[in-house]
C-alpha cells in the first residue's frame, strides 16, 4: 500500500465511490423480480446442535431490546451446517451476529444509536464537517440499512451477518475491523485493512460462496443466498425465491409483504434523528 492509498483524501474517495455504489446496487435490488417461494424459516441452534457443531450465537439483543431471531429459511440449512462443519475442520467457528429480522426489528436496526451516529461521523467526515442534509445522509443509510423490506435480505430470512473465531484462542478472526463498524474498512474489498485481514475475509468468503451464501459487496460481514442479492451477483438471470415477508415464529407460516418497496424511513425522520445524532456526538466531545 503506497502513501497515496493511506491519505486521508483517498480515503474518503473510496468511501464516497463505495457507498453510491451500493445505492446504484440497491436500485438494481428493488427493481429485481421475486418470486416467493413460501418456504418456512428454521430454529438454527437446533439445526446446530443436531448436527453437534459448534457455533456460537450472539447474545447482544438488537438494538438493545430485541432478542435475535436466529432463524433461516429451510432450504439453506443444510448449506449453513456445511460451512459450519468446514469451518470446524479448519479448527475455527462461525458465530451467527445475525440472522432473520422482522419489519420492526428491521426499522429499529436502522435507526439504532451505535450504527446511525458511525454513519452520521463517516458522512460529517467525507463532507469535510458539514453536516449532510437527511437526503444524503439517507444514500448513505442504505449501503448498511436496508430503505425498504425489498432491498433487505434480512427480512427475507436468507442472509446472515457472521464473525469468525479460532476454536483454540477464542479470539476473532482479523477482518480488519469489527462486526458493525461503519467506515471506509467496511466494505468487502476495502484496500484500507491490512493483507491478513484482506487474507482471512478471502478465506472467509470463499468457504461460504462454496455453498452458495454470497457476500454483500459494502459489508464484510453480512451473506446471503436464494434472495436478489446473491441472484443478481451470481447474474443467475433467475428471479428471487426468497423475497421480504412476515414470518409468525408460533405457526411458522410466512406471509410475503405487500408493496416492500415502500420506504422504511421518511426524510423528516431521518432529519430528526441526524439532530438526536448530534446532540449525543456533541456530549461525547
Ligand atoms: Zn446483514
Amino acid at each position: 500500500m503506497n502513501n497515496q492509498t493511506r491519505s486521508e483524501s483517498s480515503r474518503r474517495a473510496y468511501w464516497t465511490e463505495q457507498t453510491e455504489s451500493a445505492c446504484g446496487f440497491m436500485a438494481k435490488m428493488r427493481d429485481y423480480p421475486v418470486k416467493e417461494c413460501g418456504e418456512t424459516l428454521v430454529p438454527l441452534r437446533q439445526a446446530v446442535k443436531d448436527a453437534r457443531l459448534t457455533v456460537k450465537f450472539s447474545d447482544k439483543q438488537l438494538a438493545g431490546k430485541y432478542d435475535h431471531i436466529f432463524y433461516l429459511r429451510e432450504g439453506l440449512v443444510k448449506k449453513f451446517l456445511a460451512v459450519a462443519k468446514e469451518m470446524n475442520n479448519l479448527g475455527w467457528f462461525l458465530k451467527v451476529e445475525d440472522c432473520f429480522r422482522s419489519r420492526v426489528m428491521q426499522k429499529c436496526v436502522g435507526l439504532q444509536k451505535s450504527v446511525f451516529d458511525q454513519i452520521l461521523k463517516a458522512v460529517i467526515w467525507e463532507n469535510n464537517g458539514k453536516v449532510p442534509a437527511p437526503e444524503l445522509m439517507l444514500r448513505r443509510l442504505m449501503a448498511f440499512i436496508a430503505a425498504s423490506p425489498k432491498t433487505g435480505t434480512h427480512l427475507s430470512g436468507s442472509a446472515l451477518d457472521i464473525s469468525v473465531y479460532h476454536a483454540g484462542s477464542l479470539r476473532p478472526l482479523d477482518r480488519g475491523a469489527p462486526y458493525q463498524e461503519i467506515s471506509e474498512l467496511t466494505f468487502m474489498n476495502s484496500p484500507f485493512i491490512p493483507k491478513t485481514a484482506t487474507h482471512n475475509r478471502l478465506k472467509i468468503r470463499t468457504i461460504l460462496e462454496k455453498y452458495g451464501f454470497m457476500p454483500y459487496p459494502f459489508e464484510f460481514w453480512h451473506f446471503s443466498q436464494g434472495d436478489a442479492y446473491s441472484e443478481y451477483l451470481t447474474n443467475s438471470g433467475k428471479p428471487a425465491r426468497y423475497g421480504a415477508i412476515d414470518f409468525n415464529l408460533f405457526s411458522g407460516n410466512v406471509t410475503v409483504i405487500g408493496n416492500p418497496e415502500t420506504p422504511l424511513y421518511s426524510l423528516d425522520e431521518i432529519g430528526v434523528q441526524i439532530e438526536a445524532a448530534l446532540s449525543r456526538l456533541s456530549k461525547k466531545n
